[in-house]
């Protein structure tokens, strides 16, 4: 990371003259504006502005009615949008350019905006640290890469989409060396970003890549996910390609995870997941954290889940969970014990798609964790073999719809995250599904164009 006197020294070597600002919105997004680095040096450290509706606008910027937080009856205002400098940096592939991530704050009184997502992991990180946890993250990112650009999407007709690979690319070195001009230039942008990127490689499908971030404390670890996801599309947009990050792009192919695996460290910076005398070496503090993500994982889907497009990605065979249950080292489970007996030793959630939005996705994860520990909650058995095919076990909700209306009913879900934040994101998905319900979509064409 770099300090304002390093930003100031390297504008005065003419290697930077671009700050972006940027919040996160809803969707994950970086939304903000691109400072000329002597105003930024001189003023925008401290401060800029944006309006309000950024925290009430869907995918395509349409500005939703009815929330409570903003909107055509309150004016849509401004929000201040506070630098965060601990996450100022260079970001290399982009020309003269450092980016600094910033907190959203009510213009007047200064305090954070409950709906914004930085701030929602922000609270439940200290909720943690309360209770004498720190919360150890990773989210391993998949995607699509395709040959096409993203502007040719633009043009009329239906876009021939070309994915870089002709066959499943899964830990293949050849196809993926074919792939390097790309992965080898975000690699290093990321490491030259101060993101610690492990490895990436290539996927179970045709096309399909994922890149590994090591772990780190929650809310650094959500920065360096949204940070990684615009960067893949910035390169890959610089190299006349594009790539997807949509949880099923394509009926017959497999769709894009973000696993998010989770310890809890104590404060002495021990891993307080490992008991070495317990079975698999788990702690109590880690048998009760997964019973709570179990107990509550119906109502956390929303926030692992967040479009309709996200339920397609459950389907059997696909490595996609469809039963949210634990087992040790079993990919077909929503809740994946990995490194077991070991200092390591770590849940996986298999659950969310790669277009979740990282703060709401630990802050819930995180939420119905702490509630195991504080409750107590007794782990129920593991599950083994191949859940696809169980009967008896817990199911992941099927639909956005159904996610939706459990997680708007949850007691427990308003309890921990507050009912400014459900409610939100709750209209947030209700909206979703109601412009998802009045969309023709090529599938309805196809089908019923000279049949019906
Ligand atoms: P795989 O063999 O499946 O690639 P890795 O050992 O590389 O598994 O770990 C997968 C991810 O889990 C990596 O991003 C890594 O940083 C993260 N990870 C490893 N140990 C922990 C831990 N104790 N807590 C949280 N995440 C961890």
């Amino acid at each position: 990371m770099w300090t304002l006197e390093r930003l100031q020294e390297a504008f005065d070597q003419d290697a930077i003259d671009t700050v972006v600002a940027a919040a996160v919105d809803m969707q994950g997004r970086l939304m903000g504006k691109r400072f000329h680095a002597a105003h930024f040096l001189a003023h925008g450290w401290e401060e800029t502005h944006c309006c309000d509706y950024l925290l009430t606008v869907d995918m395509e910027m349409t500005p939703v009615p009815g929330y409570a937080a903003a909107g055509w009856d309150k004016g849509y205002g401004d929000y201040l949008m506070k630098p965060d400098l601990a996450t100022l940096r260079p970001l290399p592939w982009l020309a003269g350019t450092a980016l600094v991530l910033c907190d959203l704050l009510h213009p007047v009184t200064h305090a954070e905006i409950a709906q914004s997502p930085r701030a929602i992991l922000k609270r439940q990180v200290a909720r943690a640290r309360a209770m004498g946890f720190e919360a150890m993250m990773a989210s391993e990112l998949e995607f699509f890469v395709f040959d096409t650009p993203y502007d040719a999407l633009r043009d009329a007709g239906p876009v021939q989409l070309r994915p870089v690979a002709g066959y499943n690319e899964d830990y293949h070195v050849f196809q993926t060396t074919k792939e390097e001009p790309l992965m080898r230039a975000l690699r290093n942008g990321l490491h030259g970003a101060g993101i610690p990127v492990e490895n990436t490689k290539g996927e179970a499908e045709a096309g399909q890549a994922e890149v590994n971030i090591r772990y780190a404390d929650a809310l650094r670890t959500a920065d360096n996910h949204v940070i990684t996801k615009t960067a893949t599309k910035e390169i890959a947009h610089a190299q006349g390609k594009s790539v997807t990050f949509m949880a099923k792009y394509a009926t017959d192919r497999a769709g894009s995870s973000s696993h998010v695996h989770q310890s809890l460290w104590g404060a002495d910076g021990q891993p307080a997941f490992r008991d070495a005398a317990a079975p698999l070496g788990m702690s109590e503090t880690m048998r009760r954290f997964l019973a709570g993500q179990l107990a509550h994982a119906r109502e956390i889907t929303l926030f692992l889940a967040p479009y309709v497009n996200s339920y397609k990605r459950f389907c059997p065979g696909l490595f996609a969970p469809t039963k949210a249950v634990w087992s040790v080292d079993n990919r077909t489970a929503g809740f994946r014990v990995c490194g077991a007996g070991t200092g390591g030793v770590r849940v996986e959630c298999r659950i969310g798609g790669a277009d979740l939005n990282p703060y709401l996705a630990f802050a819930a994860l995180l939420a119905a964790g702490l509630a195991g520990i504080e409750q107590g909650l007794a782990l129920e058995p593991a599950h083994s073999g191949d859940l696809y095919a169980a009967t008896d076990a817990r199911e992941v909700p099927a639909t956005l719809r159904e996610a939706c209306e459990i997680a708007a009913t949850s007691d427990w879900l308003r309890a921990a995250l507050g009912d400014a934040v459900v409610d939100h994101y709750v209209h947030a998905a209700r909206w979703e599904i109601a412009e998802a319900d009045r969309a023709v979509t090529d599938w309805d064409l196809r089908r019923g164009f000279e049949r019906a």
